[in-house]
């Protein structure tokens, strides 16, 4: 089984031409950021970790680099585990495609949940700062949601998490050093 919770963001700036080579200058677009709740057996696996919860409800919205995308958060992460009965400390293993803050903001809810993260991702955003500041603020941004988790589990290529092939995660570097995607197998 797997759910979808989101939050609504959308591009100032006319920062679409930023994601979609060929999109017209100037032009913005709003869409979905979201993240996954997998059940497998008894156990439940969320595929990353959302929007912070801070910024709930504030008109200004929330960046991860100010005034490129802003995300603006009308149901709390919490509030839609509990609309199916789960409370934060019912999910065992939280998964992380990458760490820009969109996909790691809720990862302090979940202290006692193990953290999959690839290695190289781990790295990247533990290396000194080089010569672009955006960069270095989403690096820096993500240290900061990630905290240090107790049960941070680092992985080098790909991972068939439960070992019967439904749930595997996939590296593929490139939108981060540590990028990874999922590919799940429902039945
Ligand atoms: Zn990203």
């Amino acid at each position: 089984m797997a759910r979808r919770a989101k939050a609504a963001v959308s591009f100032a700036l006319g920062a679409f031409s930023l994601m979609m080579q060929g999109a017209p200058v100037g032009r913005g677009i709003e869409f979905s950021s979201t993240c996954w709740l997998i059940k497998h057996g008894r156990d439940w696996l969320l595929w990353d970790a959302g929007v912070p919860e801070s910024s709930l409800n504030d008109p200004r919205g929330w960046s991860t680099l100010p005034k490129l995308i802003v995300y603006h958060l009308d149901k709390s992460l919490t509030d839609q585990l509990a609309e199916i009965g789960l409370k934060p400390s019912d999910i065992g293993l939280v998964a992380i495609s990458h760490t820009h803050g969109d996909h790691i903001g809720n990862v302090s809810l979940f202290p006692n949940s193990t953290i999959l993260m690839q290695r190289a991702e781990y790295n990247w955003i533990n290396s000194a700062n080089g010569p672009n500041d955006n960069l270095n603020q989403l690096m820096a941004l993500a240290r900061k949601l990630l905290g240090t988790p107790r049960n941070l589990h680092l992985i080098d290529g790909d991972t068939d998490v439960f070992g019967d092939g439904s749930i595997t995660l996939i590296s593929k570097p490139g939108h981060t050093p540590g990028s990874r995607s999922l590919l799940v197998h429902l039945v």
